[in-house]
């Protein structure tokens, strides 16, 4: 075992603070990683607040992890020491149920061991996320990082990066294609860079006027404020696909009317509370589809890590020391975030 430090939240009222623990020795299949930078994913705060209950205390969140390989078991032969490696947000499954075989960990039958809050087979114990020094990950649920990368950029997209990238993929999103993401927050932006650098014609719809000249400079062709009336009616059933990362409960209806005939919005973000009903006269006045997606695959992962490097896609960051964790709980909160919050491991030190 090594001792290891971190931030935890000890209930669901509290913030987070100070938390010492131990990382499980490093067995023959084992990466052990120094953690660099860790980014902050609104599903952090959701798990730290128990909004979707389920949440075990103390919980140390962070499941967008960049380190570097501090030492591996006797069985590694994917990474070496010195390496620099991601975490994103599993680190175990059965790897025996279909949706495993088929390369679709984050869907298994079993259910996925997540990189916090889950059980640790090897141990029993509970998994401690990335808001720490060091994390101890079997070598199938490492990542490759391309290190002539910003790491601290890269980072977000091991959560934020692939939560968009699978859906684009899933759902064909290419040239030709005209594709909105709603909420410009930690996966909207990396959502708007990824579909255009797929070749898709992107719009972005936000709530907020002040994130219209940097939509734009993400990559946008094009910005609809979601609250000008105005604006929204002229966009109805334009788009073949929509990219909804909202985290909180909203009228879905106003977004799935912008769908063309045969258009799909996917939902990714989990708000606490379920959404109103969407109208079935919405879907069945154009055939449109509402569907949801979770993260993706390790496969797909590390697939969508080398399209970020060649197309020089990484998350824009504000970083922060991890004392300041709770004050950017609260600026997420408020959407004050630009936009993607990552935390310096240094600043544990
Ligand atoms: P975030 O950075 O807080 O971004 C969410 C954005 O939603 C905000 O920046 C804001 O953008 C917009 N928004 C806020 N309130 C709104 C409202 N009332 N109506 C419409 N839009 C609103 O959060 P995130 O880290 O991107 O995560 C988003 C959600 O995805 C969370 O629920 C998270 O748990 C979930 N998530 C899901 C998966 C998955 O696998 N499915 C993976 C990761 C995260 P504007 O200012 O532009 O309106
Ligand atoms: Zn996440
Ligand atoms: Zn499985």
């Amino acid at each position: 075992m090594t001792k290891s430090v971190g931030f935890a939240a000890q209930a669901e009222d509290k913030p987070l603070e100070h938390f010492s623990f131990q990382r499980r020795e490093v067995g023959e299949n084992d990466v052990h990683i120094d953690i660099l930078f860790c980014g902050v994913c609104h599903s952090d705060l959701h798990l730290a607040r128990n909004e979707w209950g389920g949440t075990i205390y103390p919980i140390v969140p962070g499941h967008e992890i960049v380190g570097k390989v501090r030492k591996v078991g006797s069985n590694v032969s994917k990474y070496r020491e010195g390496d620099t490696v991601g975490v994103g947000c599993m680190v175990d499954s059965c790897r025996h149920c279909t949706n495993c075989d088929d390369g679709y960990e984050q869907y298994c039958d079993n259910g996925f061991v997540a990189t916090y809050n889950s059980e640790e087979k090897q141990t029993n114990g509970i998994t401690y996320g990335g808001y720490s020094d060091q994390i101890v990950v079997d070598q199938d649920f490492v990542l490759r990082v391309d290190d002539s990368l910003d790491l601290a950029g890269v980072a977000p997209l091991l959560c934020a990066g692939i939560t968009t990238y699978s859906p684009l993929r899933h759902w064909g999103v290419g040239k030709g294609h005209k594709v909105a993401v709603v909420g410009l927050g930690g996966l909207g932006h990396v959502g708007v860079k990824i579909a255009k650098a797929m070749g898709a014609q992107v719009t972005m719809i936000t709530t907020s006027e002040s994130k219209v000249s940097d939509a734009k400079r993400l990559g946008a062709d094009a910005v609809i404020i979601s609250r000008n009336e105005d604006e929204m009616k002229a966009a109805r059933n334009t788009f073949d696909f929509i990219l909804n990362t909202v985290a909180v409960p909203h009228d879905l209806d106003a977004y799935a009317n912008l769908l063309r005939r045969d258009g799909t919005m996917t939902l990714v973000g989990i708000p606490a509370e379920p959404h109103p009903s969407p109208s079935v006269g919405v879907l069945i006045g154009k055939r449109r589809s509402i569907a949801g997606s979770l993260i993706g695959g390790i496969a797909e992962t590390q697939e969508m890590l080398d399209f970020c490097a060649e197309h020089g896609i990484t998350a824009d960051i504000e970083m922060i020391d991890m004392q300041d964790i709770n004050d950017a709980y609260e600026r997420m909160l408020k959407s004050d975030v630009k936009y993607r919050f990552v935390i310096d491991m240094k600043s544990l030190a």
